[in-house]
């Protein structure tokens, strides 16, 4: 098989990746040792950035209707076992009544990966330009001498031998990456914030029988410390234990996760298990996300803690990066210094998100004394209600995070151009939108149903709040020189105060590259810098 670019690994991040390179018309084989089904669905939510990317896909409607019930209330709770004391019960409003944030034209949705993981893979496999291949593995990729790369697999079912030839590869094979380990690139963290086990069990009446209202999570925190949470998956009947095990390797044959997850339901509660996977908890960002053609996404380069759900947006944040960013080059417009601008912008993210997640990690443990959790009383009571409070407080980042989904900017990228405004604070829950370079672009409404966003995406978008077309002229003359595609749209200035020049240039993947009221003297050199040349 030849292809333009290989993707190893059809999971959440590949398949994105593949997406938005399809979208670009480009060609693309995704390789998968999996069947492409998802017996154990880790991801649960996905961002309002994320949720963005599939409206430019023409798939959010789709991703919306996924199954999840639109009215089950996504509260949380922190409680000494379900059928136990509460500590705290945080309301958050069901899917139906969330409001959109008034940053963007999408609001984030619940999506469990046994849903979502199967929506993007038929969304790709749709795509005239890309083929899914599942059951079939890699097991090298060697580059070859004119620069090109080469997958060596087999097909799992057959054993036959599979070669695919390709411009490029990307590494989406998760956080045991075995293309990152065969570049022999390393992870900069912490390898251990601790043993977890997750199960994945179905209990029809787990809210009946525990006497508990509809949340999106229960955080179980014990005398002894937090003991971990229970986690809504389908809405229905089937949940998500995750067990914090501590800095020791659980032994599973010793150990009773079944008592564990009693221990968290409370006494008397139905469940049966369906599904037991441990997992080591750990905050790393690889050192390389790129040697020669070979690129790494998703958890093959970051791994954090998914207290805030911001593992696989950020995997999905890397594929827009890469995806237009390979076009461009395989195109002919795009500089190599493009594709080494892929690690400059998404690495220090990367680092930003993880950190993020280990920040809200350590706000489920609380600090005060908690030996009278359980104690019946009013003292008691108190101290239960000071918990809470603190609990609630220290998570605030994880349950509201539209600044981490949606603020990320790519401060110092090599094809970016600063205008020397200071760099506004990077706040976690609160977002202001900016058109400053590296931000991303804002959004606002320009008619029912039509967001500023989506007139971004194929190519450059020269944003212009004023009528008159002679000034931008040069600008869109210096893309038909150099073969950058650049159009020119004009903008209302009532309707979009977050655009705060007269001009803001806009890159392929709804990212700033440049702003200002005037344009540059030297527009090739701008462009030049913008499209990696
Ligand atoms: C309990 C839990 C809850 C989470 N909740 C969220 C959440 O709500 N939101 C969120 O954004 N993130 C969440 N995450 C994180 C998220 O699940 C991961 O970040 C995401 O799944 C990573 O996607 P990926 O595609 O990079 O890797 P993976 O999902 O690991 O996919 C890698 C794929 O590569 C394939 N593969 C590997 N090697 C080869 C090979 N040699 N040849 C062919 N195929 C290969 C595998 O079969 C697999 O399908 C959660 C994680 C956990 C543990």
């Amino acid at each position: 098989m030849q292809t333009s670019v290989l993707i190893v690994g059809g999971g959440v991040v590949g398949l994105a990746t593949a997406i938005e390179l399809g979208w670009r018309g480009q060609d693309v084989v995704v390789v998968d040792e999996g069947d492409g089904t998802i017996d154990h669905p880790r991801t649960g939510s996905v961002s309002a950035r994320s949720m963005e990317f599939c409206r430019r896909w023409g798939i959010v409607d789709e991703v919306r209707a996924c199954g999840f019930p639109d009215d089950y209330a996504l509260d949380i709770v922190f409680c000494t076992s379900m059928k136990g004391f509460d500590l705290v019960r945080a309301p958050f409003p069901s899917m139906r009544d969330m409001p959109t944030p008034q940053q963007g034209p999408e609001k984030r949705q619940r999506c469990p990966q046994m849903w979502l993981d199967p929506i993007f893979a038929r969304t790709a496999a749709a795509m005239p330009t890309v083929t899914v291949r599942y059951r079939t593995r890699i097991d090298d990729l060697v580059v070859d001498p004119d620069g090109s790369v080469t997958g060596l697999g087999h097909d799992l079912d057959s054993g036959e031998p599979v070669t695919i030839s390709a411009r490029y590869a990307v590494g989406c094979d998760g956080a045991s990456s075995a293309v990152r380990r065969a570049l022999d690139i390393g992870t900069t963290g912490n390898p251990l914030l601790n043993y977890s086990i997750n199960v994945m069990f179905r209990a029809p009446r787990l809210l009946e029988q525990t006497g508990q209202g509809e949340a999106a999570r229960f955080i179980v925190v014990t005398p002894t410390g937090t003991l971990g949470n229970v986690t809504v998956v389908n809405g229905t009947d089937l949940w998500r234990f995750t067990y914090i095990h501590g800095k020791e390797r659980p032994d599973l044959e010793t150990l009773d996760i079944a008592s564990k997850l009693q221990q968290a339901l409370g006494e008397g509660v139905d469940f049966t298990i369906e599904d037991v996977a441990p997992w080591r908890r750990t905050e790393l960002v690889a050192d390389a996300y790129r040697s020669g053609p070979i690129f790494l996404a998703g958890d093959a380069v970051h791994t954090m803690s998914p207290t805030g759900g911001f593992g696989a947006n950020t995997g999905i944040g890397d594929g827009i990066d890469l995806g237009w960013k390979l076009d461009a080059v395989l195109r002919g417009w795009g500089g190599e210094a493009l594709l080494d601008s892929y690690e400059a912008e998404r690495r220090p993210i990367a680092f930003r998100n993880a950190g993020a997640s280990t920040r809200n990690l350590r706000g489920w443990h609380t600090e005060q004394d908690a030996s009278r959790l359980l104690d019946p009383g009013p003292e008691a009571d108190q101290v239960r209600q000071a918990i809470g409070a603190e609990l609630l407080g220290a998570t605030s980042e994880e349950w509201t995070s539209l600044g981490v989904v949606l603020g990320y900017r790519y401060e110092d990228s090599p094809i970016c151009v600063p205008d020397g405004s200071p760099a506004p604070p990077d706040t976690f829950s609160e977002y202001e939108q900016t058109n400053r370079a590296g931000a991303r672009a804002p959004h606002a409404w320009l008619a029912p149903g039509e967001s500023t966003l989506d007139l971004f995406g194929r190519g450059f978008v020269l944003v212009d709040r004023q009528e008159s077309e002679t000034e931008s002229k040069l600008l869109l003359q210096a893309g038909e020189t150099l073969g950058v595609p650049l159009t020119r749209v004009e903008l209302p200035t009532a309707l979009t105060p977050a655009y705060t020049t007269r001009f803001t240039l806009v890159r392929p993947d709804g990212h700033v590259a440049w702003r200002g009221d005037d344009v540059p003297d030297d527009v090739e050199q701008l462009l030049s810098t913008v499209s990696g040349r």
